[in-house]
This record gives C-alpha cells, structure tokens and sequence, in this order.
C-alpha cells in the first residue's frame, strides 16, 4: 500500500527549519524525490509529513565563497553537470553528475538527496571526498558542519538529527595543474546506479613525479574515505602501470579487510582493481 502523508512546500528556508522545529519527528524531506517517492510508492515511507525543499532559493546557489566551492543541497545533477564554475573547479563532481541515472532522474535529483540518501554507490560522494567536502547542516537552533566521511555512518546512515536539513556542500576547488578522472561500473549504461565508482584527482611535479593523489571508491567500504593506502603508493612515484597495479591490489585488499570474503568478492575484486587502474591510467597516461 502507498505511503500517506501531508504535503508542505515552504516558501523560505526560516519557514522549513521553523516547520521541521515543530514536526521534525514526524517529517521526511524531499527535493528530487527520486529516491523518496520509490519508498513513498512501495509503502515503505512511515511519516505525517513531506517537506519539499527543491524550489528554496537558499538551497540553490552554487558559487565560490571563502575560497571554497559552495553547492546547494537542492542544485540537481544536471545543473551541476551544466555549471561552468562546477566544470572549473570541480570537474571530477561535474563529470560523475553527469553520469547520473538517466536526464530525468539528472534533472529532478539533487546533490543533497544523494548525499542524505547515503547509498554506498552514491555517484556524487567518492568526488566530494577527493573535494575534502564538508555538508553545512541547519536545523532552527543552529548550524554545524560536517566532513562527508563523518556524515556518512553506513550505508543509507548518516548522523542528520530530526529538526535538521542540509542547506549546502562546502568542496575545496581543485587547483591549477591537477587533472581528474571520475570511473563507474553500472549494471546497465542508464537508469542504473553504479555498483562501483572512483573518483582521483593527481598532480604530477615539474619531474614527472606524483606530487599529490586523492582517490576515493564507491561501494567498497560501509562509509565513504579516502583511499589512503592506495594514495601513499601512488604518491612520490612517477605514474606508470606497475604502480597502478599496486595501487589498484591495497584498494581489494582494503575492501577485504572491511567486508571478509563475501560471495561476491570473487566478482567485486577484479573489478575493483580494473576500474581503479582505468582511473589511474586516465587521469595520468590519457592525453588532455
Ligand atoms: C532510475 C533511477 C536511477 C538512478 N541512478 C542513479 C545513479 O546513476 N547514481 C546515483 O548516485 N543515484 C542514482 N539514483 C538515486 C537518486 O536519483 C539520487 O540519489 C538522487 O541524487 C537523490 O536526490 P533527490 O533530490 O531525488 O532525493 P530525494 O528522493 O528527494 O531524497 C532522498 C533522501 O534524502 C533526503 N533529503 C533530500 N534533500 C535533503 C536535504 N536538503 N536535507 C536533508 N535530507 C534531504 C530525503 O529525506 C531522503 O531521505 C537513481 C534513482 C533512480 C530512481
């Protein structure tokens, strides 16, 4: 049976944290719905109310604002796709939005909805990690702000309290110099989530060696981190396939070390380190 539930659409973002301050227990928020709206359908959805936060201007900006890049939490994949500051300063984010679902679901979901959502394979998330992102959480009493990797407790957990909303991301941009790559496996080419993707970001010093390498993976770890026992590999080496190899192994054997063998390691193992080495390979052997 379907969800029922009333609907509320609130004309400034005071007026939603003034409503989730009085029902907040009670309340779901939507932005796309594409997420919300499949649990809505299916029943699974236990609420008095939805508060829709997609047409509130003050989660809609995408800017840069203190040195960092600021993108509201109701900014949808294909505006961010679109964005020319995103595709500057952000274009690993602006290529993984890019390969969203389908234009339908690029058009109505929202980077926010991604996040909140917390599905490990969640496309948005392995990019805003290689970003540092932090998510700026408000509720009628306050604000706090949150690195992503602390946000994100497993998989569809986060720590957002009831009362509180996302307004928007906070990503350090990406400096001169750098290069990016953003990869996925999905069960089919649209209208399917990825079942594994990784985004990196590298610089490579006047000698040709790696300087700096940020790399983060979908889908292999309960919460979402950064690669680091891949990224010490990488870093102070010059690029070449035998370093990515290395580099792609610590990435399966830390899934491992957090997941055991699982039935479908036999699978996620080759694949994982395939598509970490296709990463390493684009961001750093492919021209342009
Ligand atoms: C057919 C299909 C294909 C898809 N393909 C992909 C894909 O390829 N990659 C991918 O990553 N995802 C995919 N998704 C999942 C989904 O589209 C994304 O997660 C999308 O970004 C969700 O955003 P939304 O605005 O629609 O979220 P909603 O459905 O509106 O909300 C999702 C969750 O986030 C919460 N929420 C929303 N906004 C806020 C906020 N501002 N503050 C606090 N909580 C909030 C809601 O309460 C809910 O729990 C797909 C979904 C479908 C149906």
């Amino acid at each position: 049976m379907r969800s029922r539930f009333r609907y509320y659409r609130p004309t400034s973002l005071s007026e939603a944290l003034d409503f989730l301050a009085l029902h907040g227990t009670d309340t779901a928020i939507v932005a796309g719905g594409t997420d919300l709206m499949i649990s809505a359908r299916s029943g699974d959805l236990q609420c008095k109310y939805v508060l829709d936060v997609s047409r509130l201007n003050e989660l809609r900006p995408v800017a840069m604002s203190d040195g960092l890049l600021a993108i509201g939490s109701a900014v949808t994949h294909a505006e961010i796709a679109a964005h020319p500051v995103t595709r500057d300063v952000a274009p690993v984010l602006a290529k993984a939005a890019s390969c969203v679902g389908s234009t339908q679901i690029r058009n109505m979901g929202t980077i926010g909805g991604n996040i909140a959502n917390a599905s490990p394979a969640a496309d948005t998330i392995p990019p805003l990690m290689v970003h540092n992102a932090k998510i700026v959480v408000k509720s009628a009493s306050g604000e706090r702000v949150e690195y992503l990797g602390d946000f994100v407790r497993g998989p569809y957990v986060t720590i957002l309290k009831p009362g509180e909303l996302i307004t928007h991301v906070l990503l350090e941009p990406m400096m001169s110099g750098y290069r990016h790559s953003f990869q996925r496996i999905a069960r089919r080419r649209a209208l399917s989530i990825a079942r594994m993707n990784v985004a990196a970001l590298g610089l490579v010093d006047g000698n040709g060696v790696i300087q700096d390498l940020r790399l983060s993976v979908g889908s292999v770890t309960p919460r979402p981190c950064r690669m680091t026992v891949a990224e010490d590999v990488l870093t102070s080496n010059k690029p070449d396939k035998k370093v990515f190899w290395e580099a792609a192994e610590k990435v399966s054997h830390e899934m491992v070390r957090w997941s055991g063998i699982r039935p479908t390691t036999e699978y996620k193992k080759p694949a994982v380190e395939g598509l970490v080495y296709r990463a390493l390979a684009d961001l750093f052997l492919s021209e342009g």
